[in-house]
Formats: structure tokens, sequence, C-alpha cells
């Protein structure tokens, strides 16, 4: 791991959010942590107890000194605080014009400077108050919008897919260990058998990191959301149906056009779950007009999404449109737009479907009165929830993580797949060196080979 960069400068910056609230929380860190304090008038420091203090401004030579505001402040001498360092943590009233006259007052304080984005946690990565894989979780914890995203966020800041990551790791290079003493020593100590009875534990190990990889697109889900797409025929109701499900969320992240032209997303917050839902609107056109390019996208988008709704005219039914039925089946919901418009005998017809619920599952609803809402999204809940429930605990959630674990198998089918690997004994411990560091990345130990000294240190092979 990288060291940490000496000398260290002090950085301070608002840790809490912009915007009138009772508390603002400045932060400071590095070695001037302590002058910072004393220049503010703070002169009782008790380690990680809170003082209640007067901030006060710099002198203007008359002797007094106007008072700042009056704050709670703490003091985390190094190494026990956030970033390892000497860190002080100043609670001041939250008006801004307080939160001005401090940052000023900071500002103007020789040897501190205002932190760039990030610069907090890369004190504690470089200090190894946490690794990078929980440097990640922490970052996605301060976005995370969503229960599902919360939960998960907390997991891997506190550093389970850290020590899951670690421990194949700390077990492949025990088996490393045993190969390059078999290397080194074969005509002495080590009997070629002790290579041979490493693999099955290494077959297990390749096994286990296999299967964590296949697991690896829920957690990324639940970090970006859920893809639910939309489709149907122009005029069925589908952008009067995003609507009505995005106004009836009050957690809405964001409304943004899609990348692709014509799509449009909204980000919600479906009782905890994450949730991108798009209206493939321009799509369907672009189908009646037998682009092909269209048809693609649409095909691509629908594909794509981890759920479909698609949307038919109640009044049309039983007949449906051909081109929207294409996306029925698994992983769609279809739903029955315009119940509001139908007689009492199409009603009747139209709830029998409702109630059969086949191997289609049919949602009666009405954009425009709003009725057959809310089951909708219970079911589009349901239909995620199990998704969710197939995550396993420590999940991947990030591609940079899936990668290394492919890294880490490919390395190991290659290991395990060789005709003889205690005959390609190179070979097998090049092999376990490449997976043991792909493991690594994630946490981001980017040297191995220092760890590997320490086993061998240990290897008391020289007896
Ligand atoms: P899209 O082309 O599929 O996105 O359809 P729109 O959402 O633009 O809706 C087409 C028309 O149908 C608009 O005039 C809507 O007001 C109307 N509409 C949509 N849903 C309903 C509904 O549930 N009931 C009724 N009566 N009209 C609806």
């Amino acid at each position: 791991m990288k060291g940490p960069r000496e000398p260290s400068d002090t950085i301070f910056a608002l840790a809490s959010g912009r915007g009138t609230a009772g508390i603002a929380v400045f932060r400071v860190s590095g070695p001037a942590a302590r002058d910072t304090l004393e220049s503010l008038g703070v002169t009782t420091l008790r380690p990680r107890l809170a003082t209640r203090a007067r901030l006060l401004a710099s002198g203007t030579g008359s002797g007094v000194r106007p008072v700042l505001d009056d704050a709670l402040v703490l003091w985390f001498p190094a190494p026990k605080s956030f970033t390892g360092e000497d860190v002080a943590e100043l609670h001041v009233h939250g008006g801004r014009a307080v939160i001005d006259a401090v940052a000023r007052a900071l500002g103007a304080i020789p040897g501190l400077r205002p932190a760039e984005p990030g610069e907090f946690t890369r004190r504690a990565f470089e200090h190894g108050k946490l690794d990078l894989a929980q440097a990640e979780g922490l970052a996605d914890l301060v976005a995370a919008e969503t229960e599902a995203q919360r939960v998960q966020a907390l997991e891997q800041f506190d550093g389970a897919l850290s020590r899951r990551l670690e421990a194949w790791r700390a077990a492949l290079i025990a088996i490393l260990a045993q190969v390059e003493a078999a290397l080194d020593f074969s005509d002495e100590d080590v009997p070629p058998d002790i290579v041979r009875d490493q693999l099955p534990d290494l077959v297990r190990i390749f096994e286990n990191i296999s299967q964590h990889l296949e697991s690896a697109p829920i957690g990324e889900k639940v970090r970006d959301g859920f893809h639910v797409a939309i489709l149907g025929a122009p005029n069925v109701g589908k952008s009067s149906l995003l609507n009505v499900l995005a106004r009836r969320d009050v957690a809405i992240v964001s409304e943004t056009k899609g990348t692709t032209r014509d799509i449009i997303e909204v980000h919600m917050n479906l009782k905890g779950i994450p949730v991108i839902l798009a209206d493939t609107a321009g799509l369907r056109d672009a189908a009646e007009a037998i682009e092909a390019e269209g048809v693609r996208r649409a095909e691509g988008r629908a594909a794509q999404a981890d759920l479909r709704l698609t949307v038919f005219d109640a009044r049309d039914w039983p007949e449906r449109d051909a081109a929207t039925e294409r996306f029925g089946g698994e992983g769609s919901i279809a739903v029955l737009n315009k119940i509001d418009l139908l007689d009492h005998e199409k009603r009747n017809k139209v709830d029998v479907v409702l109630q059969s619920q086949k191997t289609t599952r049919y949602c009666g609803i009405s954009a425009l009165t709003g009725e057959g809402l809310d089951r909708l999204l219970a079911v589009i809940h349901d239909s995620l929830r199990q998704h969710l429930d197939t995550l396993g605990p420590a999940p991947l959630t990030r591609e940079r993580h899936r990668r290394a674990l492919s890294d880490a198998v490919e390395a190991l089918r290659r290991a395990i797949e060789s005709p003889d690997p205690v005959a390609a004994l190179e070979l097998l411990a090049e092999d376990l060196r490449l997976a043991a560091r792909a493991l690594g990345r994630v946490a981001g130990h980017v040297d191995v080979e220092d760890v590997l000294d320490r086993i061998f240190s240990q290897f008391c092979i020289g007896k």
C-alpha cells in the first residue's frame, strides 16, 4: 500500500451539507489541527470528548477578539481518528453567516488549506484506516437514497467484502507458499505430495469465487438501480403511467432524458428499492416506422431491463398489440390501462382476466384516475424483491470488483485445468500469484509480494 504522504499538510472542509440547519460541522485534519484549535481560542482539549467553546476570530491588535460562534469542539489525536491524522471537528450553528465566518477564519490560518473532494477518505485509506472497498462503501453510504442501498453500502463500509476476499487471498497465498517451497526445495524436505494435497482446497476456493461472481449483477443493481422498462403501442398511456408512478413516489431522485434519445428515465425509491423507470415511447414509434436501428434499440432496452411493463389498452382486450406482446412473458407484467373507460360488461370480462393470473401477471389500472396503481406498485416491488432475495452476503457492487474476480477465476481455472498442475509448478505458482493479486486489487493491496515475503520468512523450511 502506498505510504502516507510526508510531510502532510492540513486540510479543512465543511463536512455537513450546505443550506440552513441547526448544526454545521467543519472537519480539520493534519499536523496543524491542534494549532488550529488554539488559534481559534480553544485551549482545553480532551481527546474524543465534546468541549463547549467560544471560537474567536483573529485579534485586531487591540487585544479583544470577536466571538465567531459558541460551538462544540471534538478533538481526535492521531492515530485514533477517521483519517489517522490529528483531527478536529467544529460543530457550529448552521447559519450561512456562521459557516462563512468560520470558513474564513480557518482559511486565514497559516498551513491550512481547503480539502479536495474525497481527500479525508483518501487520507484514511493512505493511513490504513480503511481499504479501497471500504472507501467505496463509504462513498455509497453517503450517496444512498434507498434502504437497500443503505444496507448494502454499510456492509461494504464495514469491511464484509474485504474480509471475504482477504480470506480467499490468504488461502491462496498459503497454497502458493507450499508451491514455492516445493519449487525451491524439491530435492530436499518437501515431498511433492504436499502440493498435490492442496488441490482440493484450490478447487474449493475457485468454486467459491466463481459463485460469488455470479451474484455480482444484483449488487451492482442495488447500487445503480433496477431497470424497469415501460413498453407499448403509441397512446396506450406509457408516459401517463410513468408520470403517475413517479408522482406517487415522494422520493423521486431525478428526471433525466436517457442517453438514448426519446427515452425518459425517472429514478425512484420503490419502498426501499432503487428503480430506474424508463418510458421507451420513441422506440415503439421507431418500430412503427420500421427503422431497424430503432427496433434494435427497443429490443436492447427491453432485454436489459430487469422488469418490463407491457402496456395494453384495456378496451381492446382480449386483442393485444403484437409488437408489445413480444416483450411479454417471464420478467414482465402486463398492464391493462384505461380501465376507467370500460363499460360494465367489458369491465367484468377484464376482471376475469385479472383474476386468472396464470403465467403472466396482469394488472388493471387507470393512469388517469390512479385506480389499480397501488397493486401495480406492489407487484413491481414483489418482482424486484425476488432479485434482491438472491443477493448473498458481501455482494460485489462495482464493475471493478467483477473484473478483479473474473481475473482471479480465470487464473485459477488455468491452474486447475492444467493436465498436471504438480508437474508444472512454475506455471501453477504464477497463476496463484495472479489470482491472489487480482483479489487484492479490490481492497487496494497493490503489492502482493510483501505478503509473500512475510509468509516465506515464517516458513520454516530450513529446520
Ligand atoms: P403514450 O403514447 O403511450 O405515452 O400515451 P400517453 O401517456 O401520452 O397517453 C395517450 C392519451 O391517453 C392521453 O390523452 C392520455 O391522457 C390518455 N390516457 C392515458 N392513460 C389513461 C387512462 O388510464 N384513462 C384515460 N381515460 N385516458 C388515459
